[in-house]
């Protein structure tokens, strides 16, 4: 039970969530929109947040919507993550998916919730950020498409009440071989020590990690040397691990030696998967 009053709206509409927002937003009241709820019920509970509007997305269509044609993949943001693993195409959304929390859980949390939320790992950014994913978002000015790479940095990059709406991926990367490698302290719903997904596509292999650094990224500057062929795999992994983006997460679940070796050890396992013969 949440211990204090709220307002609770469910519009049917986006104009319509915006325009709650933006009035309540005027009331002075901290409005949020509401998707699974599971992270707004438990920071509201332990009075982390104080709202006194919640806005309720799940019965917004876009954003309900999952679609599929020979050109691109639609996930609206309110889909759980059971529905994502249920109904896409793209197999490493749905292994990375299908990774996250319990099968009660993920009937829960949704995309949008597991993108936007506080938690840091968000790890189903992961698989749209190696295919090159879009957001649509929607705001004041009128909805705009954006790439991920630009738009998260450590994290999605919203103004105050903007929505998102969907995430887009071009279809052509659902047929791309691709890899993912999570490692946990204990059980396999623990959060993860690290999550490392990788998608080849003509080129070269693609590289999306989460848990390693505090937050989840995509680096391409990381992704060239680790394509670098005229080093051994354990030569990559070990630069790799060497030259992070960030600092290597230390905590009661993994020193950052621990999650170092792990994480050299995924690389060496992805690079033979995906490019082989070394
Ligand atoms: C038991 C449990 C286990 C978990 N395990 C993992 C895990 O292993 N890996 C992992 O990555 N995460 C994990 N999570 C984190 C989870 O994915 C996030 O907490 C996520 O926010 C929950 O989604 P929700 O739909 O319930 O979010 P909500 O509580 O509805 O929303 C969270 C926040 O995101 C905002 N938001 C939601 N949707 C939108 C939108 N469309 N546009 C703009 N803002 C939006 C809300 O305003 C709110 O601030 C776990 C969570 C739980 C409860």
């Amino acid at each position: 039970m949440i211990s204090y009053d709220f307002e609770y709206y469910r519009p049917e509409t986006y104009k319509e969530a915006l325009e709650i927002f933006q009035e309540k937003q005027n009331e002075g009241k901290n409005p949020l929109y509401y998707n699974g709820g599971t992270e707004t019920v438990t920071y509201a509970r332990k009075k982390i947040i104080n709202t006194g509007a919640l806005i309720d997305i799940k019965a917004i269509p876009e954003c309900l919507e999952f679609y599929e044609d020979e050109d691109r993949v639609v996930y609206g943001s309110a889909l759980d993550l059971n529905k994502i693993v249920e109904k896409s195409s793209f197999g490493l959304m749905g292994n990375v998916s299908r990774k996250v929390a319990d099968h009660t859980v993920r009937n829960r949390l949704s995309l949008g919730g597991n993108i936007c939320g506080r938690l840091f790992y968000r790890e189903a950014i992961l698989p749209i950020m190696v295919a090159d994913g879009e957001f649509i978002i929607a705001g004041t000015e009128g909805i705009k498409k954006v790439p991920v790479l630009e738009f998260f940095n450590k994290k999605i990059n919203l103004k105050s009440g903007e929505l998102l709406l969907q995430v887009e991926i071009d279809k052509k990367y659902t047929d791309f071989p691709h890899y993912n490698e999570r490692k946990e302290k204990q059980g396999k719903i623990d959060y993860p020590l690290f999550h490392l997904v990788a998608l080849k596509d003509e080129e070269k292999i693609r590289f999306a990690f989460s848990g390693i650094c505090p937050y989840p990224f995509r680096d391409l500057e990381l992704e060239n040397l680790l394509n670098d062929k005229s080093k051994s795999f354990e030569e990559r992994a070990k630069y790799a691990a060497d030259n992070l983006p960030g600092n290597v997460r230390n905590d009661m679940f993994g020193s950052s030696e621990f999650r170092k070796y792990l994480f050299e050890n995924a690389i060496i396992n992805a690079l033979s998967e995906l490019e082989g013969g070394n």
